[in-house]
């Protein structure tokens, strides 16, 4: 429990994808139903669900999403960068070799956006345009943004390293450090332990990238020192 809602993990899909139930009382948010409707509808208890939300479109984030919608009538919420690249994520879950995924009509938000349950979007961008953190009192769902001892991928379809630790940056200096973070895969962590030792993209780079100002790309550091 954390400010009143609780959180659930629950693991689906090839990739084993973290699927959040956010629940307080009867009203729930679903954080990326990647896959396995059912298992996830079950699991609801016909609780009320209020919203289902995507950090981001990557195919094993949104499988079940069309299917989730269909039976609680939920909004389908998304950034309206990763929207845009909707084309590009279902090339590359063909790819891949997965079914392109069935997608519902979206509610589209651009920046931050207050959510249902007091929990509010933040945008994270850098492992996909539009990927955005659902902060809640004492945790962040950080998608995948933010692992442990790791951070989400850069070479898949807009992806940007340079954004990507200005948003972990941005998680490390706005939120504190026994929030728990709630990543997209793998085990939950806290704040505080990854900005620590994080082996990707620990606090000590942030102030690289502040000193850097135009970011850490080699191409761009070279441009500043000419
Ligand atoms: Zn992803
Ligand atoms: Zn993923």
């Amino acid at each position: 429990m954390a400010g009143g809602v609780a959180v659930r993990r629950v693991v689906v899909g090839p990739l084993q994808t973290n699927v959040y139930l956010l629940c307080r009382g009867s009203d729930c948010i679903v954080v990326d139903p990647g896959a396995d409707a059912r298992r996830l509808l079950r699991e609801l208890e016909g609780r009320r669900v209020l919203a289902v939300v995507a950090t981001h479109l990557h195919f094993d984030h949104v499988g079940a999403a069309a299917e989730i919608v269909r039976a609680t009538r939920a909004p389908f919420v998304v950034h309206v960068l990763d929207w845009e690249m909707r084309g590009a994520f279902a090339e590359m879950a063909r790819l891949w070799g997965f079914r392109e995924p069935e997608l519902p009509e979206p509610e589209l938000v651009e920046g931050d956006a207050e959510l249902p349950l007091g929990l509010k979007a933040v945008h994270t961008p850098g492992h996909s345009p539009g990927s955005v953190s659902i902060i809640g009192a004492g945790f962040v769902l950080a998608g995948d943004t933010l692992f442990y001892d790791g951070v989400g991928r850069t070479d898949l379809p807009g992806g940007d390293f340079t954004q990507l630790v200005r948003s972990v940056c941005r998680l490390y200096a706005e939120l504190p450090e026994r929030f728990l973070v709630y990543p997209g895969h793998g085990k939950p962590t806290t704040l505080g332990r990854e900005a620590g030792e994080n082996a990707a993209v620990p606090r000590s780079l942030c102030g690289q990238l502040a000193e850097a100002g135009a970011g850490l790309m080699p191409g761009r550091a070279r441009e500043s020192g000419a």
